[in-house]
């Protein structure tokens, strides 16, 4: 191991226990998107205790430091999401959320943490540094999304930013590793709202009225049959209807029901195209009874498709700092969207899964769940591999 890296590991090793201790912190105030007040004062607050400078406010509540390298030319974004979610967190455990109805369950408090740790290795060893930092700590993934109003906010320039980088902890991949991949990483989460207007009336007589309810179980049946035909193994798709809304009692056929969805996808071009597709099929249906409908249809975040080139530098330079073991360079791409995905529609970038189970110690519940935890081990993984990155950069 050269040089640098066992500096690295050392540096690392040296501030372990204080990440478990922000961590720690950081899940006890967790906070919904874009009210991320206290997590961003606790943020700024480890800024003025090492000097980091930062800028506040940025997309509302984001927080950007900047660490600045020797003769740097480039500059490297590595972004951390800072929200929580709106959900009641199992108080069976100490160091649990003191916020009734928002939970850390999605691992951000671990993000923020690493990204923490990340800033006070990097300015421990900055004249070391080849390239500048940018440390971007988002608000509201969750919901809208902090990404896209921190672009336009700038985030991206002065200095302009070469390249970023994102993780997000998996309990799925046991802690020492991460896990890793060129090509589509996340699906993009669009949605869709479609309200069916029919005509109600007296159940035992169906010929005078118009079901609404007939007609969404024609159009969802439809929906299905499309996703057969536009799913194809090298190309993945989901189409799932995952509400349903109308009707009062068992012989009143309602006026209208609504129906909600989620489409996933990573092919851009299919992309485009889905949208009319499932509106011909509404459209089809509609007619045939006479009916109306009223339908939105929304992009979401984009697919988050990694760089080739960075995502084999990345796991080279993680393969010599963690170990061949510890990267795993296959995995399927999830069907969950993450909003990173702006940057990296704009800059090349990687975002890796930082192994954060351990069947031993039980750690194996799914992101989102009430009980949710990761091991705190994981964290000097995620630091290490960031700084080590960082490190390189620039060269
Ligand atoms: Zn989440
Ligand atoms: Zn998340």
């Amino acid at each position: 191991m050269c040089v640098e890296n066992e500096m690295l590991l050392r540096a690392v090793n040296d501030i372990s226990a204080k990440l478990k201790d922000m961590r720690r912190e950081l899940h006890q105030i967790p906070e919904l998107a874009f009210c991320e007040e206290k997590t961003s004062d606790y943020i700024c607050k480890k800024f003025d205790e090492t000097g980091i400078t930062y800028k506040r406010g940025v997309a509302k509540t984001g927080v950007v430091a900047s660490i600045e390298g020797k003769n740097a030319t480039k500059t490297l974004l590595l972004r951390a999401d800072i929200d929580a979610l709106p959900m009641q967190e199992d108080k069976s455990r100490p160091d649990c959320s003191l916020h009734d109805g928002v939970m850390h369950a999605c691992g951000h408090d671990a993000h923020t943490a690493v990204l923490l740790g990340v800033a006070e290795v990097l300015w421990s060893v900055r004249d070391s540094l080849s390239c500048n930092v940018k440390l971007v700590f988002q608000p509201g993934e969750e919901d809208t999304g902090g990404a896209e109003p921190m672009i336009s906010e700038g985030v991206l320039e002065n200095p302009k930013v070469d390249a970023a980088l994102a993780l997000h902890v998996m309990n799925e991949v046991e802690t020492g590793k991460i896990r890793v991949k060129p090509g589509a990483v996340m699906a993009c989460p669009d949605e869709f709202d479609l309200k069916i207007i029919g005509k109600g009336g007296h159940g035992g007589y169906p010929k005078e009225c118009i079901n609404p309810i007939e007609i969404a179980s024609r159009i969802i049946t439809d929906f299905y049959a499309l996703l057969d035909e536009v799913n194809k193994p090298d190309r993945p798709v989901v189409i799932s209807v995952c509400s349903i809304d109308g009707g009062t009692f068992y012989n009143i056929i309602p006026n209208e029901v609504s129906i909600r969805g989620t489409v996933r996808l990573y092919d851009s071009e299919l992309r485009k195209k889905l949208p009319n597709m499932l509106e011909k099929i509404i459209k089809d249906n509609t007619e045939r009874y006479g009916a109306e409908y009223e339908w939105d249809y929304r992009f979401m975040f984009p697919p988050l498709i990694n760089d080739e080139k960075m995502c084999d530098e990345f796991s080279a330079v993680c393969a010599e700092i963690l170990g061949e073991d510890n990267v795993i360079k296959n995995g399927t791409p999830s069907m969950a969207g993450d909003d990173f995905a702006y940057f990296a529609e704009r800059v090349p970038s990687v975002y890796f899964n930082l192994g954060s189970g351990n069947k031993e110690k039980g750690i194996t519940m799914p992101l989102h769940a009430p009980d949710f935890d990761i091991d705190d081990d994981c964290l000097k993984t995620g630091v290490l591999a960031m700084c080590g990155y960082a490190l390189g950069f620039g060269k």
